[in-house]
């Protein structure tokens, strides 16, 4: 995809697109590598479509600035990267069936492994290539992962009946990395400290160890061991309000989202606007009307937040509708104007926070949920 508005106009006849700044990812990451030591290595976390902003480009171009593996969830979507070329590291966080392991070593992917019964049949396949593994601990999330002793050994003992099956990494998951209060997170990094040290007395074998996604990394970069899973900061977003307040790191946010004014008009006092007649004008007003609703992920909630035109703030009103949203205008503008939901425009700026906070959610959800009916055009490829 090319960037401009000019050549966004030979393919698209819509005129409402999400700008992805790769630049912007390209420093999060040169950011965040340096305030930690060099043996601490990035793994650009490119799960459900690299959080929304694209997961081909996102991860080409995090490898190009000093990321050393992928993170996804899914196999499907470390699949998809490997259909695109990639050959990096690439290792999948979720439970993948057993069956799936196959498919996997065939194409090089790492995957995350903590059930007895899932490496038993694991060892049942001959494989080709070789099946490279991470084992989950689970610490103290509480989602997936071995938490005793007991199924520590039973896995290790289970794990040296195939030659083609690797170990190759180790790692846990923190509940509260991104919460000012410490206690939780000092409890899950001791019980992870505890199985570490008991794998690594039944076990030979370089490990990479991890156990760190952004908030961890941004308050404990001299902890992190072997990776970091950058997720969220890698797009420039803060984890929370607390690591954006405790943490030292600048970062620049890669998204944003543009539409146009499509329709203007003038309407007069006690004209409504859209479904429900929830917006009622006082008096002579200016309307305009841009091609983007909730069917975009452009949520029904937005209504009342307002955007930018011509640098300046301009309120949503009436309800938000599945493919149009109306907004008040300070005075008449031209057909086409452009009008921005999220991101820069002139000198004015709505943060990803911003919009997170008004929808009253984190700002993780809100690029995943602007969905795939609006073009990711890319700056800095
Ligand atoms: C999504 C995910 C991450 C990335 O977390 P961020 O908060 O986005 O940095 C890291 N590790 C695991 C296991 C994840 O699922």
């Amino acid at each position: 995809m090319v960037f401009g508005r000019e050549s966004r106009f030979v393919d698209l006849h819509r005129s409402t697109w999400v700008e992805i700044d790769l630049n912007a990812i390209a420093y999060n990451i040169n950011t965040i590598k340096n305030k930690m030591p060099n043996h601490t290595k990035v793994i650009a976390v490119v799960k459900a479509d690299g959080y929304g902003h694209g997961s081909i480009p996102v991860a080409k171009k995090a490898l190009d600035s000093g990321a050393e593996a992928l993170a996804v969830a899914l196999l499907e979507e470390a699949l998809e990267l490997r259909d695109a070329g990639i050959t990096a590291p690439i290792l999948v966080l979720g439970w993948v069936p057993p069956a799936s392991a196959i498919i996997a070593a065939e194409q090089n992917i790492t995957l995350t492994f903590f059930q007895q019964e899932w490496i038993q049949q694991v060892n049942t396949y001959s494989f080709t290539k070789p099946l490279k593994l991470h084992l989950k601990l689970d610490s103290g999330m509480g989602r997936i992962g071995i938490r005793t002793e007991e199924e520590l050994h039973a896995i290790l003992y289970a794990l040296n009946k195939n030659s083609s099956i690797y170990l190759t990494g180790v790692y846990t998951h923190f509940a509260t990395a991104d919460e000012p209060e410490s206690t939780y997170f000092d409890v899950q990094k001791k019980r992870f400290e505890r199985g570490l040290s008991l794998l690594q007395d039944n076990w030979n074998g370089n490990l990479d160890i991890h156990i760190g996604n952004s908030a961890s990394a941004i308050r404990l970069p001299e902890g992190m061991y072997n990776y970091i899973r950058f997720g969220i900061a890698m797009y420039g977003l803060y984890p929370s309000k607390a690591v954006k307040e405790q943490g030292d790191i600048e970062l620049k946010q890669a998204f944003s989202l543009h539409s146009q004014l499509v329709h203007v008009k003038q309407i007069q006092a006690g004209d409504s606007i859209s479904y429900g007649c929830t917006y009622t004008a006082k008096k002579e007003e200016w309307i305009g009307t841009i091609p983007i609703g909730y069917g975009d992920g452009w949520l029904r909630k937005m209504q009342g937040f307002s955007i930018l035109i011509n640098g300046k703030r301009m309120p949503i009103v009436g309800r938000i509708c599945m493919d149009q949203t109306m907004v008040r205008l300070d005075r008449a503008y031209p057909v086409e104007t452009k009008v921005t939901f999220i991101g820069h425009q002139n000198d004015a700026f709505i943060p990803m926070d911003e919009v997170s906070e008004y929808a009253e959610t984190i700002n993780y959800e809100i690029p995943c949920v602007i969905n795939k009916r609006i073009p990711r055009i890319y700056k800095g490829l």
